[in-house]
């Protein structure tokens, strides 16, 4: 019978019992799915080691030699069993603290010794290894690269450990190399040099030797990876069908602005403001993401987007994640908007707006004399409604849930264009997953002249030296930001941290006014004092993360992050955003402890090599892997990579995404009989009923 119909529970050791567990922590369910469960290491086991040559490493080594003596300590369930073993070169410790009754060691028999050494006392130890008389080493044991795979705490209790899916699985083998039907054509297969299914679960599992089993993870990274892109680009080639309301002209109010300018547009601005503009003509709706760096100038472009489609005779909105920058947006625009008079009418809509200013508001959308309405969650209420919502930009994206924005699109027959817009540069490779079916448009350069933020790695000890350098910079008129770290979990400790460092300052700085916010506060005191910050009365503002998103004080030149340490590498650039926004020189001073972990120490050094926003986020998913990365930005994407990794596999992610590509540009909806194939298998997948957020953004 074919793999994919054999019940797991009719494999060879596995049974009604293990089968039940094996479904529920590993979704297996059938005997392709085992084979699907693809190792996460593997041991070289045909190399040997000499204990004279181990290091520090934490890895699995075997040594063949002899163990010289042993003794036992403690009773009953407390034994624990010390053995000293020699090869010869050196000899290490060997350590049992369970199961000691059935260690049976013997002086003068040749072992071989298996297990994962660490360094104790000058000497190296090994906990519980595995020891076999050397007459009953089997060659198969000694040979190749051994697999190991994930179990979870309950399999165990039904001793399906590692070793035990190997047997299931070694099993199966024979059976697999009969062929297994493939999920990729041949042509793609060929001109991306890949193996074929049958050969890399083969290789995956038992491979011959490293490079085999390199091709094999390869072959089953790209599989995963271009159903994703194959699901995702899909979704893209569906939506560029849908029909959107088409903006053709270019009108006075935009051209009012740009001439009205104080400064020229950068280059690529222009260019991102073209490419929207192309969606937006196109009679397709506009689904795209604006990338730029804090500072690059996203506010004036998604302002002048707002106008093309106002000039057309539709009304926009801008959604904002906090009451801040909704209202620093409003003031923003305001101000550019002002010498255009009446011609463009702006409104604010917040959750402290009064009921009695809503009506207004409410009737200004309704009868379409508003243009543009500037808001937070409050404009996605039920009992706003639009004339002609055609327009909608969704700034630092990642704050708003997929269900919220999916809101708007009950407030039109038609959907608006939708521009989301990210001051969190992203990676290219999640970029490609979690918002690989938005068009992307990227501005990556900075307005002129601005002066590159000069960032500096304190210890602790330096405080001193840090408050006198402050000093100076507010003597000369500036402003700085001192920011503590906040997290849920430890919320009360770190507010009291908050106080702590509050007073302090105000002692270190006794002729200056400081101000305090954090998320605790009540919004109208936080903004209290953010606006005596904003408008100079105080110099100093002591603050959590609050202020990462937005906050634009252009005197404000220098940023302390205390225990920078607790903070991940796109917080700490975001947080430097903050400063740079005038024309004088600008710092970021990391405050860390003395001790700091090599982790600590790489983000510090890349914080200080560069400001670039795109290397940061590169480095960070390098040195944090990508689930956490993707919690941090909090889309969440839907789909479990199983042996695919987006820090590393980069380059075959792009070629997957390229694969899937070509075969949507010529068929879109998979209706070719030749590409049967590729819709089946997403079928299988079912990453469809998974994924149906694509649909709403
Ligand atoms: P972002 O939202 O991308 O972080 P902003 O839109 O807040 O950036 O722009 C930062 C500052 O740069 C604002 O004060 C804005 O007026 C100014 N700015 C925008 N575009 C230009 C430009 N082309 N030349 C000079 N200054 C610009
Ligand atoms: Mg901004």
């Amino acid at each position: 019978m074919e793999l994919a119909y054999r019940d797991i529970a009719y494999c060879k050791n596995v049974g009604a019992k293990r089968a039940d567990i094996l479904r529920n922590e590993l979704n297996v369910r059938t005997a392709l799915d085992m084979i699907r469960q693809y190792p996460y290491k593997y041991i070289d086991r045909s190399r040997f080691y000499r204990i004279a040559e181990l290091n520090d490493e934490d890895t699995y080594v075997q040594i063949i030699g002899e163990v010289t003596e042993w003794h036992t300590v403690g009773i009953g369930k407390a034994q624990r069993l010390s053995a000293m073993f020699n090869d010869g070169t050196h000899q290490c410790e060997l350590v049992w603290f369970k199961g000691v009754q059935y260690v049976k060691l013997q002086r003068g028999v040749k072992y071989l010794l298996f297990g994962k050494p660490s360094r104790f006392n000058h000497i190296f130890n090994f906990v519980h290894p595995e020891l076999t008389p050397w007459s009953k080493v089997t060659p198969e044991m000694t040979q190749g690269l051994e697999p190991y795979y994930n179990t979870t705490e309950r399999m165990k209790r039904v001793n399906l450990n590692s070793k035990a899916m190997r047997t299931i699985i070694a099993d199966l083998m024979p059976d697999v190399k009969k062929g297994v039907p493939d999920t990729i054509g041949v042509d793609i297969l060929q001109r991306y040099r890949l193996m074929s299914l049958t050969e890399a679960l083969v290789n995956v599992h038992f491979p011959k030797d490293t490079p085999s089993m390199q091709n094999a993870r390869a072959r089953l990274k790209f599989e995963e990876l271009f159903y994703i892109q194959l699901q995702i680009l899909r979704q893209m080639k569906r939506r560029e069908q849908n029909p959107g309301f088409a903006m053709p002209i270019v009108g006075n109010r935009f051209h009012a602005l740009y001439k009205a300018l104080p400064f020229a547009l950068t280059g690529a601005q222009k260019r991102v403001i073209r490419e929207i503009h192309e969606d937006l003509k196109s009679g397709h709706q506009m689904n795209r993401l604006l990338q730029g760096d804090v500072g690059s100038g996203k506010t004036l472009v998604a302002l002048l987007c707002c106008l093309l489609a106002v000039d057309n005779g539709y009304q926009t909105c801008i959604m904002a994640p906090t009451e801040i920058l909704a209202n620093q947006h409003y003031e923003t625009l305001k101000a550019f908007l002002a010498p255009l008079g009446d011609a463009v009418h702006v409104a604010l809509l917040t959750g402290s707006t009064t009921p009695k200013n809503r009506v207004p508001i409410h009737n200004g959308l309704m009868n379409g004399s508003i243009h543009i309405l500037i808001g937070t969650h409050a404009l996605l209420e039920d009992n706003v409604q639009w004339q002609n919502l055609g327009f909608v930009v969704i700034d630092e994206q990642h704050r708003f849930g997929v269900a919220q924005r999916a809101k708007l699109w009950t407030k039109n027959q038609m959907p608006p264009h939708i521009l989301v817009m990210t001051a969190t540069p992203i990676p290219r490779t999640l970029a490609m997953t979690v918002y690989g079916d938005l068009h992307v448009s990227i501005i990556d350069e900075l307005p002129p002249g601005r002066k590159p933020i000069q960032t500096v790695h304190y210890s602790l000890q330096k405080r001193a030296q840090v408050y006198s350098f402050m000093r100076q910079q507010i003597q000369a008129g500036r402003q700085i930001y001192v920011v503590f770290p906040l997290i849920k979990e430890n919320e009360k400790m770190d507010l009291q941290d908050l106080q702590n460092g509050f007073n302090e300052l105000c002692e270190a700085f006794p002729e200056y006014k400081i101000s305090m916010v954090h998320g605790q506060m009540k919004a109208a005191d936080k903004d209290m004092q953010m606006q005596r910050f904003a408008s100079g009365e105080t110099q100093i503002l002591v603050a959590t993360t609050v202020i990462e998103v937005g906050v634009n004080v252009p005197n404000a030149t220098v940023m302390m992050i205390q225990n920078a340490e607790r903070f991940g590498l796109s917080q700490l650039h975001q947080l430097r955003g903050r400063v740079g926004r005038g024309g004088e020189q600008s710092y970021c001073l990391l405050l860390t402890n003395t001790e700091i972990s090599t982790d600590t120490r790489k983000r510090m050094d890349i914080m200080v090599a560069t400001n670039d926003g795109f290397r940061i986020a590169e480095a960070d998913l390098q040195l944090r892997g990508p689930g956490d990365l993707e919690g941090t930005l909090q889309s969440g994407t839907p789909f479990d990579l199983h042996i695919a990794n987006l820090a590393t596999d980069g380059q075959l992610l792009t070629l997957a995404r390229q694969a899937a590509l070509d075969i949507l540009n010529t068929d879109p909806l998979l209706e070719d009989e030749r590409n049967r194939i590729y819709k089946r298998q997403l079928d299988v997948l079912r990453i469809e009923q998974s994924y149906n957020w694509g649909e709403i953004s």
